[in-house]
């Protein structure tokens, strides 16, 4: 795709339209919008980024935007795994920074209405205030915005249990690529009205519309919950155990996690925590949280779940007996990407689902490829509980950033290639992005990316919004 210029008449034109202090050129600031947390291998520069106050605000901009064929880029916290809001071809990236109120916690219809830069750890904690729950955050809560975590649908430790952010939407207003306004859904809990045009924005990574308010649906919190941390010297009981203790409890757990020692070892080092319990003997953890009704009711259900455990070779059962206790194990956990990050600027983040009853089949077999690349390691954690463990890659050499993508890409797809053959997918929640865009085609087949490709080419007929993302554009 060829595009225009952000020549000096346009940047006046968009300092008219959004004021001179939301509109940066000076390369410095620039910088810190050309990328994600997938890493600087996919920096891309924008030519100017805007930061939007307002809806009206966003409407000139897209008419703006087809009227110059320049491409314009949503970015919310940049916390994406995928590359999505990385400019790729320059242009102007939207910054939904500003537009970050929460406008609403109406506690008769148990919903929150927010604009999309509302950080999802603000609205958890709003709604607590009113003694509620948004189920749908993810682990990087702290960080995310709620309007990204709608487009990018993401997941969280509590899938297993309430599913991801797609089950949590009731509406969205968004203006689509050629700057008309949607307004789809509402506060209403059902609808049969046409095709939903609403779960189409869904995980549409920003490339059919600027979502500028989001309708969150609410619930009560759990009622008492305990979480157990079980260590196994074996890596595939504690993936097999996993679904045992689904099974034989027959409840979904609140979360149930999976890290191995890799991950446990490098990010209780790097935060300086005490060791976990058992880590001299342990190849993997799981980490689960359960819920009763009752004291009486949760220590049955600890009990079975600890013994379906044991059943299939645990080392131990530990459970944790005070808040704090369990607040150690749970910052272990969600600090573990972020650590991993950090530590290792070429890692592929990898995101394949599969059913929950192939996980343990996936990661054996996904080892057994990964034994082909002697100069890669292979380290898992993730949300078991639903089937989207997370395959890392982890460089061994000093790659240049050209060559890491290249050959993570290629790797990495003969995962998702095997996840796609198990019945699952390339992405469980951090989308398709730019690295994974080949291996969506392979694993989908033509039609139903020519599909994608005409949805896009309806609501963007000029290619101008988020360009280059989830498919090539013709
Ligand atoms: C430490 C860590 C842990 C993570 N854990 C999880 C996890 O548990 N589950 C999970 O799903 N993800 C996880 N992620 C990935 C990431 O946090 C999610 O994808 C999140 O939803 C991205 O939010 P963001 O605000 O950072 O969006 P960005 O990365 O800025 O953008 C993501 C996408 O949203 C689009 N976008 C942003 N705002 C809008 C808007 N208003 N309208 C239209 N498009 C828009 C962008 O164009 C881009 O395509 C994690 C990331 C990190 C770094």
């Amino acid at each position: 795709m060829e595009y225009s210029k952000v020549t000096p008449a346009i940047v006046d034109e968009l300092k008219a339209i959004f004021g001179e202090r939301n509109v940066l050129t000076d390369p410095e600031k620039l910088e810190a919008y050309a990328s994600d947390e997938a890493g600087k291998q996919w920096l891309h520069m924008p030519e100017v980024v805007v930061k939007a106050e307002n809806e009206d605000q966003i409407v000139q901009l897209m008419k703006l935007a087809n009227r110059e064929h320049v491409p314009v880029t949503p970015r919310g916290a940049g916390s994406g795994l995928a590359g999505s809001c990385v400019p790729v071809y320059g242009g102007i990236v939207l910054s939904m920074e500003k537009m970050n109120r929460i406008l609403e916690i109406d506690e008769v219809n148990m919903v929150a209405v927010c604009e999309p830069g509302v950080v999802t750890n603000d609205l958890c904690k709003a709604v607590a205030d009113k003694g509620l729950f948004y189920a749908g955050y993810p682990m990087s809560v702290e960080e995310s915005y709620i309007g990204a975590n709608v487009v990018t649908n993401a997941g969280g430790a509590k899938v297993v249990k309430y599913g991801s952010t797609r089950s949590h939407v009731l509406g969205i207003e968004c203006i689509s690529a050629t700057g008309e306004k949607l307004v789809l859904g509402g506060k209403r809990r059902k609808e049969t009205s046409g095709y939903s045009l609403l779960q189409l924005m869904v995980g549409s990574e920003g490339t059919l519309a600027v979502v500028t308010k989001v309708i969150i649906n609410l619930t009560v919190p759990p009622n008492m919950t305990v979480d157990l941390l079980v260590p196994f010297a074996n890596f595939d009981d504690a993936v097999k155990a996993s679904s045992n203790v689904i099974r034989t409890t027959k409840v979904y757990p609140i979360t149930m996690e999976f890290m191995d020692i890799f991950s446990v070892k490098t990010t209780v080092e790097h935060l300086k925590l005490p060791a976990f319990p058992a880590q001299d003997q342990a190849a993997a953890y799981l980490l689960f949280t359960l819920e009763g009704k009752n004291q009486d009711e949760l220590d049955e259900l600890a009990e079975k779940a600890g013994t379906a455990c044991l059943d299939m070779g645990a080392l131990d059962v530990f459970v944790a007996s005070t808040k704090t206790e369990s607040d150690k194990l749970w910052t272990v956990r969600q600090q573990m990407p972020s650590v991993v990050l950090e530590k290792f600027p070429h890692m592929l983040a990898g995101d394949v689902v599969v059913p929950r009853s192939e996980v343990a089949e996936f990661i054996v077999k996904a080892r057994d490829i990964m034994t082909k690349y002697p100069d890669l390691q292979l380290f898992f954690f993730g949300h078991i509980g639903d089937g989207n463990i997370h395959p890392n890659i982890l460089d061994k050499e000093s790659r240049s950033n050209q060559a890491w993508i290249e050959y993570s890409e290629k790797v990495y797809g003969e995962l998702c290639m095997l996840g796609a053959q198990m019945g699952g997918t390339v992405s469980g929640e951090h989308g398709i992005g730019l690295g994974k865009k080949h291996v969506l085609s392979q694993a989908l087949g033509e039609y139903p990316i020519a599909l994608m490709r005409g949805i896009k080419e309806v609501f963007d007929p000029n290619g101008i919004l988020n360009p280059g993302k989830i498919f090539d554009l013709k």
